[in-house]
């Protein structure tokens, strides 16, 4: 039997730090569901589309190809596009886009797919309660909406992406809004999930947090 590890959390919340920590450490396939419906909000914009053309994003969000390397690098018909599915651009339109229901669905089975036979750890919003309920391990992580721009200001500045602290935190508002009151999919906090506040801890602290809920069990 493979081992389904899921965290979701709201933006900057640390997932992908985190997930990418635990994967080494445990040997496991690192799966961001994030970049994925990133890809679909890049390829509708390199064709043109605006959030409202739903029936022609659908159609691209089954004819792209998305996948992964080892490294965690992500690939768009096989070009990688690890940099730009972060650009501004991107950050604002992906939320409406990971709305539209059948993109869901799409992206819901590819994620299953990717996972089949595998030792995996996969984050985004509805890995716990839609992709896989019956996960062997769910966490949410959360954190301060502040700390969380400040965490994205950061990182956006390490990969070379030009965004004020106030814009990303705009952008991070809207999208808690949006993420938490989706038709489908909506990030939501559930009584099985393993709760974590990072705001006040560092990244060795949330992963050893986690690692410890693993070894318990
Ligand atoms: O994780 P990241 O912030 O890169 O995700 C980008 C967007 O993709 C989120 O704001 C959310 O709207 C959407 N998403 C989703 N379901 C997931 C992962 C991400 O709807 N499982």
């Amino acid at each position: 039997m493979s081992l389904v590890i899921g965290i979701d959390g709201p933006a900057g919340s640390g997932k992908g730090t985190i997930t990418k920590i635990i994967a080494d450490k445990l040997g496991l396939v690192n799966i961001d569901t994030g970049a994925m419906y990133r890809c679909v909000a890049l390829a509708s914009i390199r064709n043109n589309l605006k959030v409202d053309d739903a029936e022609e994003i659908i159609k691209l969000a089954k004819n792209i190809k998305i996948s992964f390397d080892k490294e965690g690098h992500v690939f768009l018909d096989g070009e990688d596009v690890s940099t730009l599915i972060r650009e501004k651009d991107v950050s604002s339109i992906v939320s409406p886009i990971s709305s539209i229901v059948e993109v869901r669905e799409e992206m819901v089975n590819q994620q299953r797919k990717l996972a089949e036979g595998l030792d995996v750890i996969m984050e985004g919003r509805d890995i716990t309660t839609v992709v896989f309920p019956n996960a062997d391990y769910k966490f949410y992580l959360d954190a301060s909406v502040e700390e969380r721009a400040m965490r994205r200001f950061k990182q956006n500045q390490e990969a070379g992406i030009d965004m004020s602290y106030d814009e990303i935190l705009d952008n991070i508002k809207k999208r808690d809004y949006n993420d938490m009151h989706k038709e489908v999919g909506s990030l939501m906090r559930t009584d099985d999930q393993i709760y974590i506040d990072s705001t006040h801890l560092s990244i060795e602290e949330v992963a050893d947090e986690i690692l410890k809920h693993i070894k318990e069990r």
